[in-house]
């Protein structure tokens, strides 16, 4: 390395007992869609070059993916139109594989006779079971990466945390000697041998068999120059109202970057070292890093360390029991995952959240959490509206399908990472929001006003 800045070896794990061969090295790109600010790319750069063989990048595009619509594969698809020109300037292709990642790595890195393949981390269980699959259908060694947090989730804990109290010590004793700048990957490349044309990310949007009734969005720019241009106007010019206004929805005082994160367009690493060192006050700098880095990586250890984290049956066995003494409660008003859906509910500010949602793909984090507390009050049962909310996050939300999005509806509906509150009906001793609480805590006319005029602009 010429850098200076090494690669912690332990952002990276073996996944089978193969050993490292002669044969280009595959970097089995995946969650963390970027060039720069990557340690899963700088991982196989640097085996590549230790090696000498060139390096080529794969992404692999199974027939459904939790089924994420048209939305999300726009995005996506234009963020890695920008990595794929990326990583040609620097020598290195990237090659689209069309099927069952866990057939179509191992079936190509055997066509490549690969070396290695390197691949980034995600907690959710369908990506867990390819990578098992692959490791074992791979006659090459194949790592694990954990690009996307600034602990790597196996080190910052060995078993499902309760709260960000027990976590937190845990990830601030180690994100000093992680949160470290990155090196320009440039300097790492190793370029790959592969002569093959550049991917038509049209044509394979076009040809994608995924629920089109679900449209892009135009608010918001796909790719890693607009992410990173995002957190830096975020830094210069929102983070001074961060710790006073970020629950305020009317007041633009969040960075808006989770779509980025979400699809690893953006680094959290990166993001956290920028803010670490912007000019702003202590208070407002530890609120973000708070929710960027401990809120964040909160949400990765419950989704790793629980395989039930995306239905009821995952949140806490106080939380179940209260839940199911009041599930035959009577509720005020009972509505169908179709009614939510259509934002055809008896309260306006509930309806304009989700107008929201469905129209910008974007929802407030304030409004997040009253959202799914009422589908909870307005649900047949609390199963059927954790149910509900998933459906309805994963469905609209860009930055749905995503550790935070199961924590959060199971923070909201099912007191996971929360404590017992005072009892009442419908949500037993989970804790309440109301229309009122809101309208102490901001504009609550102003929201819906702004909400539902700009749903009736996309749709005039
Ligand atoms: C019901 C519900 C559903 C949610 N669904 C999602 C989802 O699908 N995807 C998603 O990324 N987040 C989700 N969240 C968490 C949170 O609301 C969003 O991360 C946040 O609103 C994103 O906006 P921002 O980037 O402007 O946040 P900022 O306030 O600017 O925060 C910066 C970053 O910190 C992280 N962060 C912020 N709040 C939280 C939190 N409560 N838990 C974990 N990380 C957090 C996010 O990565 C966020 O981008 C959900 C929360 C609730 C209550």
């Amino acid at each position: 390395m010429n850098s200076g800045h090494e690669i912690d070896q332990r952002r990276a794990r073996r996944l089978n007992l193969r050993q490292d061969q002669r044969g280009p090295v595959i970097y089995w790109m995946s969650r963390d869609q970027r060039f720069r600010h990557n340690w899963a790319l700088l991982f196989a750069c640097h085996k590549a070059r230790l090696l000498q063989q060139p390096l080529e990048v794969v992404f692999t595009l199974a027939s459904s993916f939790l089924g994420a619509p048209l939305r999300h594969y726009d995005f996506m698809f234009k963020g890695l139109a920008e990595v794929e020109r990326s990583l040609r300037d620097t020598g290195i292709p990237l090659i689209v594989l069309s099927g069952e990642p866990d057939v179509t790595v191992p079936a190509y890195a055997e066509e490549r006779r690969a070396g290695l393949v390197v691949s980034d981390f995600s907690p959710l269980t369908p990506v867990r079971q390819w990578k098992r699959n692959a490791a074992a259908a791979l006659s090459c060694a194949i790592y694990e990466v954990d690009a996307h947090n600034i602990v790597p989730v196996w080190l910052a804990s060995p078993k499902q945390e309760y709260a960000a109290r027990t976590i937190r010590p845990r990830l601030e004793a180690l994100r000093r000697s992680f949160c470290t700048p990155f090196p320009q990957p440039e300097a790492f490349c190793q370029p790959g041998s592969l002569n093959c044309p550049p991917v038509n990310w049209d044509d394979l949007l076009e040809m994608l068999d995924v629920d089109r009734s679900v449209k892009p969005v135009s608010g918001i720019t796909p790719g890693e120059a607009a992410a990173e241009d995002r957190l830096r106007r975020f830094l210069v010019s929102v983070i001074d109202r961060y710790a006073d206004e970020r629950n305020d929805p009317n007041a633009e005082a969040v960075s808006g970057l989770s779509p980025y994160l979400h699809f690893g367009q953006l680094s959290a690493q990166q993001a956290a070292f920028e803010a670490a060192r912007c000019e702003t006050s202590k208070e407002n700098r530890e609120a973000f890093i708070e929710e960027l880095f401990v809120r964040r990586e909160l949400a990765e250890n419950y989704c790793l360390y629980n395989e039930k984290y995306d239905s009821f049956d995952g949140i806490p066995e106080w939380a179940k029991a209260t839940l199911m003494e009041h599930a035959a409660d009577q509720r005020d008003y009972l509505y169908t995952p179709e009614e939510f859906e259509a934002a055809k509910t008896h309260d306006p500010l509930w309806n304009a959240a989700q107008l929201s949602l469905v129209e910008s793909g974007v929802m407030h984090g304030y409004m997040r959490m009253y959202w799914a507390k009422k589908i909870l009050e307005w649900s047949q049962s609390p199963a059927a509206a954790f149910d509900t909310a998933l459906w309805l996050n994963d469905r609209y939300a860009l930055d749905g399908r995503d550790p935070n999005g199961y924590a959060g509806v199971a923070w909201s509906i099912g007191g996971l990472h929360d404590r017992p509150w005072s009892e009442r009906p419908v949500y037993g001793k989970i804790r309440y929001m109301n229309a009122s609480g809101c309208a102490r805590k901001f504009d609550v006319n102003r929201y819906i006003a702004s909400m539902t005029s700009a749903s009736q602009a996309t749709l005039f």
